[in-house]
């Protein structure tokens, strides 16, 4: 029996961050990982969904705006394999690198699946490991909807592990992942199909954002199917796939791929021998410092089922270290405010409440909402113009920023600023006294 001063189960975003972090401050550390290090983020999820994005960017850049830019352009080829090779290739260069850094930290690495024996002890492949602390950082797994057939369909890790581009794609689902694969096989010249059961993609972003997301994708692609659920999958003779809708539609493609959302894996480690409490999702309930019901158990990450966003792990890990092993002892995590970006195409950026959320918190007296809407410059010079649109929602008399929403060009690296900004409680006033920055997009939110 092997004892370290700190476990992570799980060596993706929030392990990894929580393990490194206890390592400098001089603790003898393991973490257990099942798969690959980097969890989702590095080998399923947001590394290999951006790679493609850029693809998809590229694809773009040359079918749509090199004309008006002056290029007379013949494309030969567009080599699946050549993008997945490279995008694979950088992940290889993640992973030596997270190797380098967990070895000049010390930490050591066992690979295995974990399961809890008590609540200070895990098995892996029959040997155990005893820690004072112990953090639970298992993340997610795909969702897979119990229906007729539904094994026929693949879900996101699947669609990172295609090894052809498939011509014609169904994708299910109305949430970050439906929306940002559809967009991708789409751009790239898959006839894509998304199938959404609301009346639109993204339905609880702010209307502005999923209203011009929806008219978007009208104009350019993917067919967007609303107010449509599957009821049964079937493969045919020629493996084509005949997908049943419930407005009556019967889509066929060769390649189905589920994003309905994600479940946590707690069903699997042996949580019974522990005295950690889950939800009836399934999820470890945790209250502000990451503490589960059991002692000296913790839980960072998705399985958590707050934000679940890679930052969000990273960060719930590293102040969870600092609490536990640098006397920090309010450290915790500050789950409001959170930015996020969707790579869609556009991609959309936001922060803080919706409108209607606003109004609800605060009142509709209370609130006031400016916006803008224009086709950024990029596109404006081309025939393919695309609109962006942005919108502040603004609170009280001084009106504090409460909401920053925007979907257009460059909108993935414009928010990051903007989110600093309403973190520091950032006005309407503060947004006017800064001077724009001219020709960008970006300046539309201090002009407004
Ligand atoms: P994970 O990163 O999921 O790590 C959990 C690890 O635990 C896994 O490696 C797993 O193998 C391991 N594990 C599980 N059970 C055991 C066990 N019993 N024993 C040993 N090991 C175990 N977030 C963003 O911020 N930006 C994005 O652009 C983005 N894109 C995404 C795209 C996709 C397709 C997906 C699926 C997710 C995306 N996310 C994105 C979300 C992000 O990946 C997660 O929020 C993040 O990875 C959560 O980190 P985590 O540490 O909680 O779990
Ligand atoms: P989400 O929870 O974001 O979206 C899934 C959506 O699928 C739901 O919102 C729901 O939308 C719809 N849905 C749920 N059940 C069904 C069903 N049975 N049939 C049809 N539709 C259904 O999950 P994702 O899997 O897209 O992503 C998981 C999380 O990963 C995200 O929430 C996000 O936190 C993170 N992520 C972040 C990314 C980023 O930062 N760019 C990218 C990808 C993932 P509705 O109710 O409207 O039908």
């Amino acid at each position: 029996m092997t004892h370290f001063d700190y476990i992570c189960i799980g060596g993706g975003s929030g392990g990894i961050a929580s393990a490194n972090r206890a390592a400098k401050h001089g603790k003898n550390v393991a973490i257990i990982e099942a798969k690959a290090v980097g969890g989702t983020c590095v080998n399923v999820g947001c590394v290999p969904k951006k790679a493609m994005w850029y693809g998809a960017q590229v694809a773009e850049a040359i079918n749509r705006y090199s004309p008006e830019y002056g290029f007379d352009v013949t494309l030969n080829k567009f080599s699946w394999d050549g993008l997945v090779a490279s995008r694979n290739a950088y992940i290889e260069r993640i992973h030596a690198s997270y190797d380098r850094i967990l070895t000049a930290n010390n930490v050591t690495l066992i690979k295995g699946f974990a399961r809890f024996v008590d609540n200070n002890t895990v098995e892996v492949d029959g040997e155990q490991y005893t820690a004072d602390h112990i953090t639970i950082a298992t993340g997610g797994r795909p969702i897979i909807p119990d229906i007729p057939g539904a094994q026929h369909g693949i879900n996101s890790d699947g669609f990172f592990a295609l090894k052809e581009q498939p011509k014609r794609a169904i994708v299910v689902g109305a949430g970050y992942i439906g929306v940002e694969l559809a967009g991708v096989l789409d751009s790239l010249g898959t006839d894509t199909h998304l199938v959404v059961r609301g009346h639109t993609p993204l339905r609880h972003f702010d209307p502005l954002i999923h209203d011009t997301l929806a008219d978007m994708i009208h104009a350019e692609g993917p067919t967007l199917h609303n107010h449509a659920s599957v009821e049964k999958v079937e493969r045919k003779d020629n493996n084509t796939l005949a997908v049943h809708l419930t407005n009556d539609e019967v889509l066929e493609a060769d390649c189905l791929i589920w994003a309905i959302g994600r479940e946590p894996a707690t069903d699997v480690i042996a949580i019974e021998n522990t005295d950690v409490e889950l939800t009836e999702k399934g999820l470890v309930k945790v209250d502000k410092y990451q503490n589960t019901t059991a002692k000296n158990i913790y839980a960072v990450g998705d399985i958590t089922g707050k934000a679940e966003l890679t930052p969000v792990a990273v960060k719930a890990g590293r102040l969870l270290s600092e609490r536990l092993f640098n006397g920090q002892e309010d450290a915790h995590m500050d789950y409001t405010t959170i930015p996020t970006v969707v790579f869609s195409h556009p991609p959309i950026g936001t922060i803080g409440l919706t409108e209607p959320e606003a109004i609800e918190q605060y009142g509709e007296d209370e609130i006031k909402v400016y916006t803008s809407s224009f086709a950024s410059m990029y596109t404006a010079v081309t025939r393919h113009r695309q609109l962006t649109k942005m919108k502040l929602v603004c609170m009280g008399k001084d009106e504090k920023v409460v909401g920053l929403h925007g979907i257009g060009h460059g909108m993935d690296e414009i928010l990051q600023g903007f989110g600093v900004a309403i973190k520091m409680g950032a006005t309407k006033a503060d947004f006017d006294a800064c001077v724009a920055i001219h020709p960008t997009s970006a300046e539309e939110f201090v002009t407004m």
